[in-house]
């Protein structure tokens, strides 16, 4: 049910919306809505990190295509081509789905993130809560994209399973429906 897989060979139609929406509780969250479950499965996360003093905070989660063509269009003329190693085409986000997060602390700098305590906590129980860091440091010849560890994909339970496989969600995805 979680298992659609968006990347640059597979997109969406231009109007999918995902299914219950709901707005993310801004306690943990500057703006923004998701998918029901990855929304209650973030806000667990994230009040599982705070009884441990870190602050996880979503930045950026449902985005509609228009949104991200609006997006796209800043980052491509800022950058041209050099644009699609950090930004999606319009269809081709994850944003999209309502399945995905970008997440930081309080400082709000995504950047820096990955030196973060916040991080740290993410990197170890993430997949606990249905999480995966989609974008890992090094697989841009497989994911299409630079390093983003803000980036996480809800997948409910099969979570779990693509952490301890190692493999990006690409590679599992291609992987498990060879097997089936
Ligand atoms: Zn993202």
């Amino acid at each position: 049910m979680y298992n659609i897989l968006v990347n640059k060979e597979y997109g969406l139609p231009d109007d999918y919306e995902p299914k219950d929406l709901i707005e993310i509780d801004k306690k943990y969250s500057i703006k923004g809505m998701a998918k029901k479950d990855a929304v209650i499965a973030f806000i667990k996360m994230a009040e599982d990190a705070l009884k441990n003093n870190l602050h996880i905070i979503n930045e950026s989660a449902y985005r509609s295509y228009e949104r991200q063509k609006e997006l796209y269009d800043i980052e491509y003329a800022k950058k041209g081509n050099k644009a699609n190693d950090t930004i999606a085409l319009p269809g081709h986000s994850e944003h999209q789905t309502g399945l995905a997060f970008d997440l930081c602390t309080d400082t709000h700098d995504m950047y820096d993130f990955e030196n973060t305590d916040e991080f740290i906590w993410l990197s170890k129980h993430a997949h606990e809560y249905g999480f995966i860091l989609r974008y890992p440091k090094g697989k841009k010849d497989i994911t299409g994209y630079d390093y983003e560890p803000w980036h996480y994909r809800y997948l409910g339970d099969l979570a779990i399973k693509v952490y301890e496989s190692n493999l990006t969600y690409d590679e599992y995805y291609k992987k498990s429906s060879k097997e089936i």
